[in-house]
């Protein structure tokens, strides 16, 4: 039994056949979205910060 070989890995973000867990496409989009929303984050943190 060597089904582990064709074990396909697909994207979890846009279900299409990757090599990695996220393909190229997806992991560029969910970095800038990272990014944008950790700079939301910080924001947030300080505006909650001074409500206190
Ligand atoms: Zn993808």
């Amino acid at each position: 039994m060597s089904e582990e070989k064709e074990k396909t890995e697909k994207c979890i973000v846009c279900g299409r056949p990757s090599k990695t867990t996220i393909c190229h496409a997806c992991e560029d989009k969910i970095r800038s979205e990272a990014v944008d929303k950790k700079i939301r984050q910080e924001r947030a943190g300080r505006t909650d910060r001074e409500k206190k």
